[in-house]
């Protein structure tokens, strides 16, 4: 379970994130919308530490933390809670698909070396790119790309995957093997947050949509409650322009 309260984020003075509140269950898929700017991908990275909060308590599992006075091994701890994966994939030029999945497993989750290729290697099979283990990421399709990417977060012990705009990197005809591939960790009850503007996969594939406004969770409901009966002008006016 992981519960997220009185989150904010300011930069250079301004409120990027106001005190925003989430809770997410073991399975849950939520997906999160809303205008550009408006603090989605903020959220996301604050959640890693790769932004530092100002304020927030984080409950991940049986880790809590209060932003303002964890600690260093804290933020290694509460990294291993979340994969995320990049609009642009993020993957390591130098590395082959096999050894991006398996490089932080070694590194971050101190498997040996044989552990973390053959975990590498199923996981390949899992996304059906066995037989590019050995290519490099300069080698493959975008699409391609981002299922490595994929299949590196899925790799991870962790508690949930952060998806930033998974797709909107890629070339259209790239973008419905990367959501069917989300599609097939959602049916596995892969808890996961997703950040996206595909509104018809969030609508297909999300437990629960969060809409935000000016770092503000605005409304959140089922996707059918969202989508059919928006009660916030703002919500109606974003998915009246959206879909
Ligand atoms: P998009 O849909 O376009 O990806 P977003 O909702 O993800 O938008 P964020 O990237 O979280 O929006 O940005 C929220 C606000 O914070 C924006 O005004 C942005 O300019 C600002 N911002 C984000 N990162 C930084 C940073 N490192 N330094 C200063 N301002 C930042
Ligand atoms: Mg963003």
């Amino acid at each position: 379970m992981i519960k997220i309260s009185n989150l904010s984020k300011a930069f250079d003075g301004t409120k990027v994130l106001d005190n925003i509140d989430i809770e997410i269950k073991k399975g849950e898929i939520v997906a999160i919308i809303g205008p550009s700017g408006t603090g989605k991908s903020t959220l996301l990275r604050c959640l890693n530490f790769l932004e530092t909060p100002d304020t927030g308590d984080f409950t991940v599992g049986e880790l809590k933390i209060n932003v303002q006075t964890i600690k260093a091994a804290q933020i290694t701890q509460l990294r291993k809670q979340f994969a995320f994966v990049f609009q642009n994939y993020a993957l390591f030029a130098n590395l082959n698909a096999r050894d991006n999945i398996a490089e932080a497993l070694q590194t971050v989750y101190k498997q040996d070396k044989q552990g973390a290729h053959s975990k590498a290697m199923q996981i390949l099979k899992d996304i059906g790119l066995e037989n590019k283990a050995l290519s490099f990421p300069s080698q493959l399709s975008g699409g391609q790309q981002q299922r490595i990417g994929i299949g590196r977060a899925m790799a991870y012990p962790s508690q949930a995957i952060l998806f930033d705009e998974p797709t909107s990197a890629l070339d259209p005809q790239w973008v419905d093997e990367v959501l069917g591939l989300i599609k097939k960790l959602a049916n596995q009850q892969q808890t996961m947050l997703i950040v996206t503007h595909e509104m018809e996969f969030a609508r297909d594939v999300a437990d629960r949509i969060i809409f935000m406004s000016e770092g503000r969770i605005v409304e959140q409901g089922s996707p059918e409650q969202l989508f059919t009966n928006p009660k916030d002008p703002r919500t109606q006016q974003f998915l009246a322009r959206a879909t």
